[in-house]
This record gives C-alpha cells, sequence and structure tokens, in this order.
C-alpha cells in the first residue's frame, strides 16, 4: 500500500545486483563496471579532451553517431579527407546497450581506423559528434567509465604518434552531410537481423538494476496474490506496478480506506468491538464502498469527489483501469 516493497525482496534484488557486478553469476552478461581508479592514468597525464578551433583546417572530419531504436544499437562512421568521404563504417552493439555506450563506440573505433587511413600526413582531425552528453562525459576527468577511458587512452596513444585529435558537438539532423551519412549507417547496422558482428555488450549498471527492479515487482505481485491479507487494498489496487505508477496522497483517511482498516462499523464489528456493523444511514453496513458509492450522510463529499473524479477524465462509478 505504501509502495515499500517487502524488505525481503529489496535484500533479494540488492545481493543479485552485488553479484551482477562483481560478475560472480554464470551466464550472466559482463557488467559495464566504471575503471578502477588504480587502473587510470594519473590525473596529471589524463589527456585533455579539446574542442576544435575555428583556426586549424582539420585534414580528416570525422563523423559519428549511434542509433537505438526498437531495441536495436548500431553506431555509424563516416570519414572525410580533404572533404572527400574515404571509409564509412558501421558497428553493431548487443540490444540493451545504452545511446551513451553506442555514441562512445563511433568515437573509439573511428579513433582506431585513423591509423589504418591511406593517406594521414597531416594528422590534424576533428571528431564530430551529436551527443552532447558523451562530450561532456570525455571532457570531465571525474568520469572513469570503461568506454570513456578507452577513448580517452586512444588520444593519448594517437596523439604521442603526432596526431591532433580535437572534438565537436554538432546538432544532428540539420542537413550536415557527413552527420546525415554517419546517421544513416547507424540506422542501417542497427536493424540488421546478423548477431554475429557485435563489436561490444557490457550492459549498463542501470539497465542491470532496472531488470531486477521489475524482476522484483512481479515476486512481490506473486507474494501478494498467495496471501488472504491486504484483500480490501488489492480490491482498490490491481497490481503493484499500477500502484507504483501512480503518487496515492498517503494520508491517514486514505490509509485507513484502501486498507479496509480504520474505525468503520464493518471493521470494528468484524473485532467485537460494537454489536451492530451498519452505517448510520441504516441502508446498509459500512463498509469503503458503502461510504465511498452508497452512503446518503456522505452525498456532498461524494458530489465533490465524483466532480473532480470527472474533471480528471475518469469515470464514475471509478474502476482501477482508470488508475
Ligand atoms: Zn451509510
Amino acid at each position: 500500500m505504501a509502495g515499500v516493497p517487502p524488505i525481503g525482496i529489496v535484500i533479494a534484488e540488492n545481493v543479485q545486483l552485488y553479484k551482477r557486478k562483481h560478475c560472480t553469476e554464470i551466464n550472466a552478461y559482463e557488467c559495464d563496471l566504471p575503471v578502477p581508479a588504480t587502473n587510470c592514468p594519473h590525473p596529471a597525464r589524463r589527456v585533455s579532451i579539446t574542442e576544435t578551433s575555428d583556426l586549424i583546417s582539420y585534414a580528416t572530419q570525422i563523423y559519428t553517431d549511434g542509433s537505438k531504436i526498437g531495441g536495436k544499437v548500431g553506431a555509424g562512421v563516416a570519414i572525410y579527407t580533404d572533404k572527400t568521404l574515404v571509409r564509412k563504417c558501421k558497428y553493431k552493439l548487443q540490444d540493451y546497450c545504452s545511446n551513451n555506450q553506442v555514441e562512445q563506440i563511433g568515437i573509439l573505433k573511428s579513433l582506431e581506423l585513423l591509423p589504418t587511413l591511406e593517406d594521414h600526413n597531416t594528422r590534424t582531425v576533428a571528431i564530430y559528434t551529436n551527443s552532447k552528453v558523451t562530450l561532456a562525459s570525455l571532457k570531465n576527468s571525474s568520469i572513469h567509465r570503461f568506454l570513456t577511458e578507452e577513448v580517452s587512452n586512444m588520444v593519448g596513444h594517437l596523439t604521442m604518434l603526432n596526431w591532433t585529435i580535437h572534438f565537436r558537438w554538432v546538432k544532428a539532423h540539420t542537413g550536415i552531410e557527413g552527420n546525415e551519412v554517419a546517421g544513416k549507417l547507424a540506422k542501417e547496422d542497427s536493424q540488421e537481423a546478423d548477431d554475429q558482428n557485435i563489436v561490444y555488450a557490457r550492459i549498463p549498471t542501470t539497465s542491470v538494476a532496472t531488470e531486477l527492479q521489475k524482476e522484483g515487482i512481479v515476486k512481490w505481485q506473486r507474494q501478494g496474490e498467495s496471501t488472504e491479507r491486504g484483500a480490501i487494498c488489492r480490491s482498490f489496487f490491481l497490481s503493484v506496478e499500477q500502484r507504483l505508477k501512480i503518487e496515492p496522497p498517503i494520508t491517514p483517511e486514505f490509509t485507513a480506506i484502501v486498507t479496509g482498516h480504520g474505525k468503520r462499523k464493518s471493521y470494528l464489528h468484524r473485532f467485537k468491538l460494537t454489536d451492530n456493523p451498519t452505517c448510520p444511514c441504516i441502508e446498509g453496513v459500512q463498509t469503503p464502498e458503502h461510504l465511498i458509492y452508497d452512503c446518503k450522510l456522505l452525498e456532498v463529499q461524494r458530489r465533490s469527489l465524483k466532480q473532480h473524479k470527472m474533471a480528471d477524465g475518469g469515470n464514475w462509478p471509478t474502476t482501477t483501469m482508470d488508475w
């Protein structure tokens, strides 16, 4: 009723999350965990990610894009040398990968391609991404996500080989040719059925947590159904999932009604605290349903409740489908 899951389910969820994060589960997907600080370069040696400058003419321009449509995830890369499209590549990621992961893979793969380009005498490169989040994460030295670290290390490695690599955010779908090409490649690849060439399959920890939470709700629902208790509460809230979607006003009065507890005649009678369960209106047993729908002593309050409900687009008598 309070929307707080039973403690047993919360504990089981956390144990499971711990196991998944520490890879103690067999057959589970590897989690995309941050790189431990001890494995990262010293902050003073960390490569700083620089934005492009209008004063530099970049010999190589790379457009990267990611796509996640209908659970299919792909990255596209379009490389231009002296304004000529010289390379188009696409990469497929596991279905559960996030938008950020796919944008970062686009950048990482494009960096890996640089040394393979035929003519790279002028090693100035501009990398364009549609993702502001990705660019911000790359520039933030306190973020040690696996992929941002990989990108940062790769930029460092290429800088030592005399490459100058700068980044820039560009708005998606604004008619920039390279951007459109990369976007098209990303979508093409994300929709291809072939699961063979998946370049990245680490599951984001947020996805693991969400997945476990969903499983917990199913368990919670089953627990509720298998007990005799809380029948009145269940008549108000069809399922745990529905209950969690709304934010009912948890006041003592509201709780008393929807749980069937409280000083109603039917409740007091059940515990032999009153001789008669009949409502003072003498037209029926004083149950929550009677008070909400029938009791003539509450007609004024009912009218106001009904008006509120109808104004919100609901029905009267109200049903659980209205939630
Ligand atoms: Zn009554």
